[in-house]
């Protein structure tokens, strides 16, 4: 396995932040577990993980929300990553 933005192929067990946007909501989905590039820190993640990732971000945009802001014009979520 390769990074591909720095093609190092070192990488670190670890956790990410990952950002959602569907028209005006976006979703944060924190501490997501991924493989973080050695060198750029760039996150990878595992196929199950993505697979899981896709139906939260999918319950979320329904309206299975946790929590739940309003910035401005913009809903702001934010779920945990359960594994
Ligand atoms: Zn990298």
């Amino acid at each position: 396995m390769k990074c591909l933005v720095c093609k190092n192929t070192r990488f670190d067990e670890g956790t990410t932040t990952m950002t959602f946007e569907r028209d005006k909501a976006i979703l944060v989905v924190t501490d997501v577990p991924a493989r973080l590039c050695a060198n750029c820190g760039e996150p990878y993640l595992r196929e199950a993980t993505a697979r899981e990732i896709e139906t939260l971000t999918k319950n979320t945009f329904a309206g299975q929300v946790k929590f739940r802001v309003r910035i401005g014009e913009h809903e702001v979520y934010v779920e945990e990553y359960a594994a």
